[in-house]
């Protein structure tokens, strides 16, 4: 679905990115791991415009193709922005709107969906994630692990081709966690496309997979979960698993 080659990126004389290599397929989860700093999130948030790499190529399968390189066109942006939505840590809702309003913002006012199909999705994907009963709740009502819910309804309600997750549970406190990561599981199996910051290790573990390990703007190791979690190339990536696991 996305050959990602040579994204390479500069904060002032910092450069966080120094040519980050992968592919995602169809259907297919990827986590990202590695210690703070290390330059995931920045990755995360280049594959869908929210940051412009200083070079580097994105290629979906069905377009856009994004060269870095030069100045990027706005419709391509456009297309960009278009083909994946993203869910933060803390979810970003619409504090003086309700659950419902919140979910079919972006299809109605970015996507043009009519109101009536919108609000029908909306209530279908409220009702998979257990949540039918809060439609019309403000967020303030919630409890965090309902509000998160309420974020990935609102990335689902999208029809993204591909889903990004910034360390969804790291806001968390943690009896909550358990069931976003569920939700995450029950659309891992439904076979959405997903890409996921984590610090859950033992769901990376479960769920991804292809795990990549971060470490100082590369990824210096990358396998199946299983080949990665218990035999650890590098040393750096031992220690990290050690240290989190
Ligand atoms: P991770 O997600 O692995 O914790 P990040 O991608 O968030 O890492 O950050 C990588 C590096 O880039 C860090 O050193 C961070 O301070 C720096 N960085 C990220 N965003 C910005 C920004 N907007 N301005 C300056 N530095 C940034």
């Amino acid at each position: 679905m996305l050959q990602v080659s040579g994204l390479t990126k500069s904060f002032g004389a910092n450069t966080v990115l120094h040519g980050v290599d992968f592919e995602v397929r169809r259907g297919e989860v990827v986590a990202l791991i590695g210690p703070s700093g290390s330059g995931k999130t920045t990755v995360l948030r280049s594959l869908n415009g929210l940051e412009t790499p200083d070079r580097g190529r994105l290629e979906f399968a069905d377009g856009p193709s994004v060269d870095f390189t030069s100045p990027v066109p706005k419709a391509t942006r456009t297309q960009l922005r278009d083909r994946s939505a993203m869910v933060f840590q803390h979810h970003n809702l619409f504090p003086h709107r309700t659950v419902l309003q919140n979910v079919i913002e972006g299809p109605v006012h970015a996507h043009k969906v009519p109101k009536a199909e919108a609000m029908a999705r909306a209530e279908a994907l409220l009702d998979r994630v257990g949540l039918s009963d809060k439609r019309d709740a403000f967020p303030f009502q919630l409890s965090g692990g309902q509000q998160q819910r309420v974020g990935i309804v609102r990335a689902l309600a999208l029809q993204p081709s591909l889903l990004l997750f910034d360390e969804p549970t790291s806001a968390l406190d943690s009896e909550l966690v358990g069931e976003v990561l569920l939700v995450l599981k029950e659309l891992a199996e439904e076979g959405w496309t997903m890409v996921i910051v984590t610090h859950e290790l033992a769901f990376a573990r479960q769920v991804a997979d292809e795990v990549l390990f971060f470490d100082d703007g590369v990824i210096l190791e990358r396998g199946a979960p299983k080949d990665l979690f218990t035999h650890p190339q590098h040393v750096r990536t031992r220690r990290f698993i050690d240290r989190i696991l």
